[in-house]
């Protein structure tokens, strides 16, 4: 594989809570245009490394750095968004009562470096970005369609859409595909994979046949760190791992 030079890069991260070591001492090399699954059993780190990137939690120690040169641990919260870092949580938060177009061109407003006002009338271009974020996340001809009545699988590809409106150099996504069908399943497969390239994208998810279906390198964290890393294959094989899933 040919590198691009790291897109993400933990260095010795630790983070305590009350004395308790959510993360401790983790290091972690993104590719820029990677895309990397996190497993790991509950409480091992996973929601605390995505917090410690997108600067919601500040490490005790270690080096967070964003692309070659960028040290988020010098920016705030809202500063290290506007760098292009794009959060999904778990849970869908698109606007119920909003058209599916409105909420995508909603979600390009609200974007400061647009500096477009809410109330401004879409420029030619603008239009043809929702036209092809509409297309990358399957829902074109659904542009009318009220976001409230989209099906669960739509709504999670509707939110990814609304952060792609801000062309994010990295997308991190907590488990993407809870509560779909196995056809929803499919698609945020085919559309995760999509992504990867254009955009470096982290996910961290549980469903095992999902991460194998599309990631090449999968990260597994245990107790605030690096446990293993490697293809499924390897991973699924290590008997490190093997320890840590059946004692759960
Ligand atoms: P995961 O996402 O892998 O399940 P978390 O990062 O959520 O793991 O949590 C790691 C550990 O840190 C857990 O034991 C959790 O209870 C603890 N933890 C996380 N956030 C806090 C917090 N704000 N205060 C106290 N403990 C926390």
């Amino acid at each position: 594989d040919v590198s691009h030079g790291p897109i993400l890069y933990l260095e010795g991260v630790s983070v305590s809570f009350d004395g308790f070591r959510a993360l401790n001492e983790l290091s972690l090399y993104i590719d820029d245009g990677e895309l990397r699954c996190i497993i790991g059993p509950n409480g091992a780190g996973k929601t605390t490394m995505m917090d410690v990137i997108t600067g919601k939690t500040r490490p005790d120690v270690g080096q967070v750095f964003f692309g070659q040169t960028t040290n988020l641990l010098e920016l705030r919260e809202a500063e290290i968004a506007q760098l292009g870092i794009g959060r999904k949580f778990q849970k869908p938060t698109v606007f119920q009562g909003h058209s599916v177009f409105e909420n995508l061109e909603l979600a390009m407003k609200a974007d400061k470096r647009a500096r477009t006002s809410l109330f401004a009338r879409l420029s030619g271009e603008q239009r043809d970005r929702i036209a092809e974020v509409l297309a990358t996340v399957g829902l074109l001809g659904c542009e009318a369609t009220l976001a409230g009545t989209l099906s669960h699988g739509q709504k999670q590809w509707l939110e990814i859409g609304m952060l792609l409106m801000q062309d994010p150099r990295l997308l991190l996504v907590d488990e993407p595909v809870a509560g779909m069908t196995e056809q929803e399943t499919e698609q945020t497969a085919a559309l995760l994979t999509s992504l990867a390239g254009r955009h470096s994208v982290v996910v961290v998810e549980h469903d095992m046949a999902f991460v194998r279906s599309i990631a090449r390198k999968v990260t597994v964290l245990h107790e605030g760190h690096v446990l293993a890393e490697g293809d499924m294959d390897a991973i699924q094989a290590d008997p490190k791992v093997i320890e840590v899933y059946l004692g759960e």
